[in-house]
């Protein structure tokens, strides 16, 4: 169990990126979802020992990660937004370098680790090549093999799907997927598909705030019968203020809809009810309305004397 509590992180300006996160973290995928800017990276960072938090404490299995960094290191995998790479390099000489940089021990000798982390990523046939020459999806499994690289007991996945095309997604989901069979990846994006494919837990910042803990099944629950599409004239947008919240316009077969929450189950004359989704939740819940129903914000204080 990964478990925060009242993380702060205030950089000078000052910015306030972080006003105080609580959060526990099971085993298996979980996914922090939140606009740019919400802190996302930062939370990342401080989690994978690279930034200093101004104040709270982090617990991986009940060691404090914060006071004593280089021992949790040994037990965490992390791939930062920006990864840099020698694009001169092949796959196989890059890995190398980053387990070398990492420290990682290789009892069996470092090449067979190299060989098993490309075969585990599926990058085995493209072991002699040079990076320059990845697709963006094979980049960012090459970055998976070196997080994997020890075994850890935590991976930090910060938004490692932003710019794969759909093929390249779905295979890096499969990965992560397996990864997540035994032990915690936090999975931060921006992208509410990544959350709805893979995360059976998930928690919304922004702002540098928490705003709900859910799975995506709870989040679409909460909404599900309230949720209405229709076009939108003068009138209908009047009847809606004080009655519910548009969520977005969309255009359907080149045609201009709207998406609007009612609170009461009551569609506007010329609107269906339609099935809510995660991105109706989310986009709901990026909204300052108080009348969206939050699914649990805040993890409960922690217990004196440490973590769970
Ligand atoms: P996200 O990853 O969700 O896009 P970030 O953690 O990168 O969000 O940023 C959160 C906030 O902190 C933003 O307002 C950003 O401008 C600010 N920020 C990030 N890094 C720095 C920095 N080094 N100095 C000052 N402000 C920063």
């Amino acid at each position: 169990m990964l478990t925060i509590r009242d993380l702060v992180k205030v950089y000078p300006g000052p910015v306030t990126a972080l006003q105080g996160i609580n959060l526990d973290v099971p085993p298996g995928m979980f996914g922090l979802l939140g606009p740019n800017g919400a802190g996302k990276s930062t939370l990342m960072k401080i989690l994978a020992g690279l930034l200093e938090a101004t104040s709270g404490q982090v617990f991986l299995d009940g060691e404090d990660v914060l006071s004593r960094p280089e021992r949790i290191r040994q037990h965490l995998g992390y791939l930062p937004q920006e990864f840099g790479f020698y694009p001169h390099l092949t796959g196989e000489k890059m890995l190398t370098y980053l387990l070398k940089l990492k420290g990682v021990e290789a009892p069996g000798g470092l090449k067979k680790l190299v060989a098993e982390l490309l075969l585990r990523v599926n990058l085995q046939d493209a072991a002699k090549r040079r990076v320059k020459g990845y697709s963006g999806g094979m980049r960012q499994r090459l970055g998976i093999a070196q997080a994997i690289a020890g075994d850890p007991r935590l991976i930090i996945v910060d938004e490692p799907t932003a710019g794969l095309d759909p093929e390249e997604r779905l295979r890096f989901y499969r990965i992560l997927a397996e990864l997540a069979a035994d032990r915690i990846v936090l999975l931060s994006t921006h992208i509410v598909e990544d959350v709805a494919v893979l995360c059976p837990r998930f928690a919304v910042i922004r702002k540098g705030r928490l705003v709900a803990q859910t799975s995506p099944s709870e989040a679409c629950q909460a909404i599900e019968g309230k949720v209405f599409e229709g076009r939108l004239g003068r009138e209908e947008r009047a009847e809606i203020q004080g009655r519910g919240q548009v969520i977005q316009s969309i255009l359907v077969e080149g045609k201009n809809r709207v998406r609007v929450y009612l609170p009461d189950g009551v569609p506007l004359a010329g609107f269906e009810p339609v099935q809510a989704n995660l991105e109706d939740a989310y986009l709901l819940l990026m909204q300052d309305a108080a009348q969206v129903p939050r699914p649990q914000a805040e993890a409960p204080a922690l217990a004196a004397g440490g973590a769970a």
